[in-house]
């Protein structure tokens, strides 16, 4: 991936942080975090699976970027609950 796309991505998250009305948890207590959030094209959904946070929306599912604004914001918004490595970072990848 693109360092450029990574920032781009990273400056979204962080404009999504600071408007703590895009989140939107739909499930609580013993379930898995799970969260809409109201993105700039649209809603995506976002879940806490196996301590991990998949997001439905393209760049994340359908390129298989792994990574993508709605979890890095979900990750920064819930960080009470999300553990640790629950978005991989693409640069941590071994260079090849
Ligand atoms: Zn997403």
């Amino acid at each position: 991936m693109l360092q450029s796309h990574l920032h781009s991505l990273i400056a979204k998250a962080h404009r999504y942080q600071e408007e703590p009305e895009r989140f939107e948890r739909i499930s609580g207590g013993e379930e898995a975090l799970r969260v809409r959030v109201h993105g700039a094209n649209g809603d995506h959904e976002v879940d806490l699976v196996d301590g991990r946070l998949l997001c439905d929306c393209d760049g994340f599912a359908h390129r298989g970027e792994g990574i993508c604004a709605h979890v890095l914001a979900v990750e920064y918004h819930f960080r009470e609950e999300v553990p640790d490595g629950a978005v991989e970072w693409p640069f941590s990848a071994p260079a090849v």
